[in-house]
């Protein structure tokens, strides 16, 4: 095995990659998940790393990564690319090991696994049966909420450090609080993140796309998602509607789980505040956090495996040197040279950022193209919460908790 090299004296910048050994092979059919669309970029039938792959594109990480913590983020392979990774991590490295899982797969063996193995493993799921269920979906087309609940029971059981990953879309989009009570009064959660789901189209492809992303699904003719278009499906998020969900969330937990729950939203704006960007959609500039397909292709980012955004492969060229690369560079400043009149000018632009670019379908006020669709959301939650974040921060910088903001005039004006 060759593995290319970092040369001698070169500089190692941080980074992340999301790896993807059995490509966008899932044993569900979520209707929202473009990513099954993505088998169409290759051949069906080898969709899965080799254990040559795995070691080529682990030897490739860890030699890229500069020494102190590497995040090793997966989404399948685990058990294998444990063992592996230990034997080539360098002395100065230490490992923590992430995966993303649907939860329906879970047993005890696996539960022990990742417990051993300090795995950090982030759970999709989308709030109660009555909701999850309406796009969570198996290859049946039933729903999935009672196999993740039994997958949350094994981590539970087994003490494995998890995150809640909630989607929000047009079915749970009007329930945030029977959303988080859920998560937290039932599955006992603490660690949650709300994903916005905004699957954009091209107009004429709309039709096809209100039907899914798994190829051939019902009969139909296939389509790659690509981030192209400025329509979106009917199961997408309502801006609005994703501002709303997220004050009220911000409201309960500030009125009693300041210090207990951590929401991903709030702990991303409270750093944005203290200008520790911790989320790339949120930052001045992204281009920090690749995708690895399953044969070794590099992407620009896991919402950009498509065919202009691949930067290599990880048998051709040190990963790090793909990040460093000027088309790279160009991807990750282009979030912030392409912001539009109206978010430079913001008053909520320190935590906002414009967000993602692939989002970015929506026109201003004044008619400039490049305008997050979600906007109107962003802004409903940045101007509600700023007030108790500078709060919080300012107790912060003086050495109390967080949780002292919490109180009988805690909550901020809707
Ligand atoms: S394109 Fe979006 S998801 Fe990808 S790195 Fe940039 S901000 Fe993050
Ligand atoms: S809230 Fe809207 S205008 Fe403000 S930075 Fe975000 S996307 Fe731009």
């Amino acid at each position: 095995m060759t593995v290319p090299t970092v040369p001698p004296g070169a500089r190692r910048l941080p980074f992340s990659v999301l790896a993807k050994p059995t490509g966008a092979a899932c044993n569900l059919d979520c209707t929202y998940c473009f990513f099954l669309s993505k088998e169409l970029l290759y051949d069906h039938d080898s969709q899965r790393m080799s254990e040559e792959g795995l070691e080529t594109y682990l030897a490739n990480l860890l030699d890229s990564s500069p020494d102190g913590v590497v995040e090793v983020a997966w989404q399948g392979g685990e058990p294998t690319l444990r063992g592996l990774a230990e034997r080539l991590r360098r002395p100065g490295q230490q490992l923590h090991h992430a995966i993303q899982t649907n939860g329906t797969l879970l047993d005890d063996d696996w539960g022990a696994f990742l417990a051993e193995h300090h795995f950090l493993v982030g759970l999709s799921m989308d709030g109660p049966a009555h909701l999850h269920d309406a796009y969570r979906v198996n290859k049946a087309g039933r729903g999935t909420h009672d196999q993740v609940l039994r997958g949350w029971q094994v981590l539970s059981k087994h003490g494995v450090d998890t995150n809640i990953l909630c989607t929000v879309h047009h079915a749970n989009q009007d329930h945030p609080l029977e959303v988080y009570r859920y998560f937290r009064d039932v599955l006992g959660a603490r660690y949650l993140q709300f994903i916005p789901i905004v699957e954009r189209v091209p107009a004429d492809q709309l039709e096809l796309a209100e039907q899914g992303w798994r190829p051939g699904a019902h009969g139909r003719r296939t389509l790659l998602y690509q981030q192209r278009g400025d329509a979106v499906t009917s199961r997408s998020v309502d801006p609005a509607a994703y501002g709303e969900f997220l004050v009220a969330i911000f409201d309960e937990w500030l009125s009693r789980d300041v210090g207990e729950v951590f929401v991903q939203d709030v702990d991303v704006a409270l750093g944005n505040l203290f200008g520790r960007y911790s989320l790339c959609v949120h930052s001045p500039q992204c281009g920090n956090a690749l995708a690895v397909e399953h044969n070794g292709d590099v992407y620009s980012c896991d919402h950009y495996v498509e065919p202009d955004y691949k930067i290599g492969n990880v048998a051709d060229a040190p990963i790090q040197a793909m990040l460093q690369s000027d088309a790279q560079r160009e991807f990750g400043r282009s979030k912030l040279t392409t912001l539009p009149a109206q978010c430079q000018s913001c008053p909520v632009r320190w935590a906002c950022h414009g967000g993602c670019p692939k989002d970015r379908i929506a026109v201003t006020a004044d008619g400039e193209p490049g305008l997050n669709y979600l906007c109107a959301g962003y802004y409903r939650f940045y101007t509600h919460t700023q007030p108790t974040l500078e709060r919080i921060a300012g107790l912060l910088r003086t050495g109390r908790t967080a949780a002292d903001i919490m109180g009988p005039d805690a909550a901020t004006p809707r």
